[in-house]
């Protein structure tokens, strides 16, 4: 039997469903956790299903997580979506109902927390893997919603289709989301649309940059900077990506200080596998996209130090 008539039989045998995804919200978990429940709601009859997420205001047009109440667990299904690890799912009431977990994730799977674990690591965004498990069961349907969620999911997780994990068939996919009526400009401009605070915090971000002795480009972010800019922590987090595709810096990193021991540093890097590096500070991801967190700025040094040793290599 395959992967998807397995979810597929799973998902009838249950009244109710909980979707879940990671924490730190972005574009392919609340895309994913969407676009399952609309296929659900729409292709199963007679089922509850929720699903689960942060709410990111630069994802409001997706509509809000549904509210999960603890009695919603009983005798449901859980199925998390783009979370490797069970301790970072989105809401800790799912560590303890693991039996009844399905997993469906693209990360390296460190951690197959689920009775069944649909795993595709080459797969640039979990929400094309939804997608795949719409277009492989019978009677499917799914709302405009629903389809908007998954465009917006590959999206955002492939660098609007520009990271390595693209393949001609992510192409075909987002040609057939366009086929069925998504308005993909619509879309892009809501998640490109910045305010005037941001594109000041780019300014920020492209004057203080600074670079490692080979040249890994990496700023430093911390409270009084995301007060002087009027900026919220995630979207400073954001700014990851303004760093991307200079000459000669390969690898970049946003550092961002939440707490003074809860310091969020994002790596990414073009065509240098930096996920090993992340996993040995603690952090994990995929090997272009990486994320760790950090206890004190001895531990950023001794990272941005490994990061560095990855260029000096070459
Ligand atoms: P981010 O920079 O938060 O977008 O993360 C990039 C990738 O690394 C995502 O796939 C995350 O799931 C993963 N990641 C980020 N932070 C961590 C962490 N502390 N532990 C494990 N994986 C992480």
């Amino acid at each position: 039997m395959n992967i998807y008539r397995k979810i597929y039989n799973e998902i009838k045998k249950y009244d109710k469903i909980i979707i879940t995804s990671h924490i730190r919200a972005d574009g392919d978990c609340v895309g994913s956790a969407i676009a399952l429940r609309e296929i659900i709601k729409e292709s199963f009859s007679g089922k509850t299903v929720k699903a689960s997420y942060e709410n990111v205001h630069y994802l409001k047009f997706l509509g809000k997580s549904d509210t999960i109440l603890d009695s919603d667990f009983e005798d449901s299904l859980i199925i998390s979506v783009d979370n490797a690890e069970l301790s970072r799912s989105n809401d800790k009431r799912v560590v303890e109902k693991a039996k009844n977990i399905i997993k469906i994730d693209h990360h390296p799977n460190l951690n197959p927390f689920g009775y069944i674990n649909f795993v595709e690591e080459e797969k640039c965004a979990c929400s094309e893997m939804i997608f795949d498990f719409f277009l492989n069961i019978p009677k499917r349907k799914i709302s405009m919603l629903g389809l908007e969620a998954i465009y917006t999911g590959i999206m955002t997780d492939s660098g609007n289709l520009k990271y390595p994990s693209v393949t001609g068939d992510t192409f075909k996919k987002i040609g057939l989301l366009y086929d069925l009526g998504v308005d993909g400009l619509k879309i892009r401009n809501i998640l490109d649309e910045v305010s005037i605070e941001e594109l000041r915090f780019k300014g920020y971000v492209l004057e203080n940059m600074k670079t490692t002795k080979n040249g890994v480009l990496y700023i430093l972010i911390n409270n009084s900077i995301r007060e002087k800019y009027n900026i919220e922590y995630d979207d400073a987090s954001n700014m990851v990506n303004a760093l991307q595709g200079v000459k000669d810096h390969p690898i970049w990193v946003l550092i961002n200080e939440y707490k003074t021991d809860e310091i969020r540093c994002r790596i990414r890097s073009l065509n240098i596998p930096i996920n090993e590096i992340a996993a040995k500070f603690g952090g994990g991801g995929h090997k272009n996209a990486s994320g760790v967190v950090l206890k004190d700025y001895e531990s950023v040094d001794r990272l941005l130090d490994a990061l560095d040793n990855l260029l000096e290599r070459k």
